[in-house]
């Protein structure tokens, strides 16, 4: 399909387990490409702290790996006027991947977490996740329970949103996993408060009922002041992540007032080159430039996700829209 084939590997499909093809996948990229190897070995050996407030935890990681990211331009003069850095054409040449029907799972060269993929689409399309959802259920499910599907939205920390993609990447280390009670066989709707962050956790037996109660549950966030854009058709702020452990999907909704907090932005000493993507809201705050590392304690990371994320009074009402939809009755 439009040249993709060329570089999927092909002979890995012959490995039936999904987390042992992308194994190979990995092991592959460090044998073969000089500058993902030491992008690897540079992010393991960054340096970490862990935050506490109340309960929660999350923590900071120094990933100067992650700058391009991090201060990427994502209004539409920059998108247009670059590039597009997933498209086949534009993938650096040792980049080699998976084929996952019209999406390609690749090694992502600058990553936060082991096993971290980018997931881009074989075509040019918008980030939006509308129609897309049974697919990144489909990904989780192959993974399994040891990776997190993850999804940014085009205004939420999408550093192409205008080229679909999907990421993924292990899921241990993942703080907001920690917090949650993971057992269960019913379908389930919970709130969720940490760390200033306010989210959703649905999770369900069938695919395709998390599907529609996920998509339910974006189109009231649509109609929700602030995390609505006021522009119809277009998407609601959230950052989302999925991942499956039987006998249940799992879909964790952040409902989102902002991509960047005002820090980002401030000039001089309280700058701080942190721009929240999903994994930040799931816990991992990534700072790009090392020598702010020390400034990031539990007090600013919490006025951070407070800035970033749906307020209480908001969320609640936000929650109470969302059970009151006949399929959560
Ligand atoms: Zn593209």
């Amino acid at each position: 399909m439009n040249g993709w084939d060329t570089i999927v590997l092909e002979h890995l499909e012959q490995i039936t387990s999904w987390p042992a093809r992308i194994d190979a996948l990995f092991v592959h990229a460090r044998d073969t490409w000089d500058f993902f190897r030491q992008a690897e070995a540079a992010m393991s050996s960054s340096r970490t702290k862990i935050l506490t407030h109340g309960d929660a935890q999350i923590i900071v990681q120094a990933n100067p790996g992650r700058k391009r990211s991090i201060h990427a331009r994502t209004d539409a003069q920059a998108f247009a006027a670059r590039p597009c850095f997933l498209c086949l054409e534009n993938l650096p040449v040792e980049e080699r991947g998976l084929g996952f029907g019209n999406l390609v799972i690749l090694p992502n060269p600058y990553p936060i977490l082991k096993r971290h993929c980018t997931i881009p689409d074989r075509s040019h399309r918008p980030q939006r996740l509308a129609g897309r959802v049974a697919s990144m259920l489909k990904i989780a499910r192959a993974l399994g329970p040891d990776m997190l599907v993850l999804y940014n939205g085009p205004r939420t920390g999408a550093s192409a949103p205008d080229h679909f993609h999907f990421q993924a990447c292990d899921a241990w280390q993942v703080p907001i996993l920690q917090e949650l009670a993971l057992e269960g066989t019913e379908p389930m709707l919970q709130a969720h408060n940490s760390f200033g962050r306010n989210l959703l956790v649905l999770a369900d037996p069938s695919a395709a009922r998390l599907r529609k109660r996920l998509e339910q549950a974006v189109a009231v966030l649509g109609r929700t002041p602030v995390a609505g854009s006021g522009t119809p058709g277009e998407e609601p702020l959230f950052s989302l992540l999925a991942f499956y452990r039987k006998p249940r999907y799992y879909a964790l909704l952040f409902p989102r007032v902002a991509h960047r907090p005002a820090c980002y932005f401030a000039e001089g000493a309280g700058q701080l080159a942190i721009s929240p993507a999903v994994l930040e809201m799931a816990g991992l705050l990534v700072v790009a430039e090392p020598e702010q590392f020390d400034r990031v304690g539990a007090k600013i990371a919490l006025s951070i996700y407070q800035e970033v994320s749906l307020d209480d009074a908001r969320f609640e009402q936000f929650e109470e829209e969302v059970r009151k939809l006949e399929d959560f009755a």
